[in-house]
């Protein structure tokens, strides 16, 4: 058996596999000419200027036809269109949000930014939002369930609709991680009232920062496209909306997508399909051949595998401590690998477990619930368990067969050194 590179044997891999930035490591040609159309045109702002591109209005188009979706809106980040999404709801002070246990900071805290508060479902194996908690967390002033497909994988959407529906309550998919994803033969982001995308740089698609929201409903679209701009309503002919300003507008952030982001976004859309083919074909080939080598070797579980874009293989282990030790030897093995967020549910993050926000008198944490809301460690138990058992290895879309390889053996390698799965 060879000696594992954390212990001073040689590393799998002598250097490291390519950085897990899906989109920016297929950056080319085609982002570097549409972005200097946009320079040489001297026309960087969507709404006017001179030789306009048009790039924002085109990526918008190219979403809503690719997801078979009815409107888009490009913005400036993930959070602001959950901001947008949220605003577009009418979701504000004396409301609750539902989130899962299992997400990064800025879904609760898009919350807070709206002047509602979080509340926490648990996870269930597929390390997304378990439909079965939903009824336990929900009460009268819950106005909307955001839902968030962790690295890759979609939410079980069809009882999480059900529930809403029962509720008379909004569903956003947080879309953030998951570009490309599907449910039954869907686009993941369609299906609730309001889906929002992120390009920021870690995300499967990006312009460094950007992002866009997605619904089908124009009352829902004109809200979103007078927050994002300043209250106001631009190109009025496009969606052929028409309420007057005097009676419709409202006091809005400015969210609105640059063209020179847009651009860039444009080409990083074009390329998506061959990035999640070649996430999900080094996935699956990759999870089977452990499955071949690790007798007990278990995997995140998925309720639709056809629709997982593949940009992250979950192994689940038996023990926290198990997952510690073979994330740490894999990476000494050159081989990157990660316990998301700390091994910890979202509301662990300071600000949300001690409920502060940026606004005096702890607004709008401050309202006077009925129920009020109160957080402690283990209040979702199975995100508790699961998320510091749960080890992630990244697909980067420029792995090569030999890199694929290399994962499985030092996988493989660090498992008959370790035993985590005995
Ligand atoms: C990254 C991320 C966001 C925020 O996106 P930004 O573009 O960075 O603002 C929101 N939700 C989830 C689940 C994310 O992973």
């Amino acid at each position: 058996m060879s000696k594992l590179a954390l212990h001073g044997g040689t590393p799998v891999r002598s250097t490291p596999l390519p950085p897990n930035y899906p989109g920016a490591v297929v950056y080319g040609k085609e982002e570097a000419e549409l972005a200097s159309k946009v320079i040489y045109a001297q026309s960087p702002f969507r709404y006017y200027g001179p030789n306009m591109q048009g790039a924002v209005e085109a990526l918008e188009n190219a979403i809503v036809q690719d997801f078979d979706a009815k409107y888009a809106l490009a913005v400036t980040s993930g959070t602001a269109a959950l901001i947008v999404a949220m605003k577009a709801l009418g979701i504000g002070y004396g409301d609750k949000v539902i989130v899962p246990a299992n997400t990064f900071i800025a879904t609760p805290g898009a919350v807070v930014c709206c002047n509602a508060v979080p509340v926490y479902c648990d996870v269930d194996d597929s390390l997304n939002l378990d439909p079965n908690d939903l009824e336990r967390v929900y009460d009268e002033d819950v106005k909307a369930i955001i839902v968030v497909p962790i690295l890759g994988n979609p939410v079980d959407m069809d009882p999480v609709m059900a529930f809403a529906k029962s509720k008379h309550i909004a569903v956003i998919e947080d879309m953030a991680q998951s570009c490309g994803v599907r449910y039954k033969g869907r686009y993941a982001g369609t299906i609730g009232d309001i889906g929002t995308f992120s390009f920021q740089m870690n995300k499967i698609v990006t312009s460094g920062e950007g992002g866009a929201v997605v619904t089908r409903d124009v009352s829902l679209l004109e809200r979103a496209i007078r927050y994002h701009d300043q209250g106001v309503l631009r190109h009025r002919t496009r969606y052929g909306i028409d309420s007057p300003d005097e009676l419709f507008a409202f006091s809005g952030q400015n969210y609105r997508m640059s063209e020179l982001a847009g651009a860039v976004m444009l080409e990083q859309w074009k390329k998506l399909p061959t990035i999640v083919g070649s996430m999900k074909t080094h996935h699956d080939r990759i999870a089977a051949e452990l499955e071949a080598e690790i007798p007990g070797i278990r995997y995140r579980a998925c309720p639709d595998p056809d629709g997982s874009i593949g940009s992250n293989l979950g192994i689940v282990f038996p023990t926290a401590a198990g997952a510690a030790s073979f994330n740490q030897a894999l990476n000494a093995e050159n081989v990157q690998s990660y316990v998301l967020y700390g091994g910890k549910p979202v509301y662990m993050n300071p600000s949300l477990f001690h409920m502060r926000s940026a606004e005096k008198n702890n607004f709008p944490y401050d309202y006077p619930f009925k129920q009020p809301v109160s957080i402690s460690e283990n209040m979702c138990p199975r995100a508790v368990d699961l998320i510091p058992r749960t080890v992630y290895i990244p697909m980067s879309p420029v792995l090569s067969d030999r890199d694929a390889a290399d994962i499985v053996e030092a996988a493989v390698k660090v498992h008959r050194a370790l035993q985590v799965f005995a």
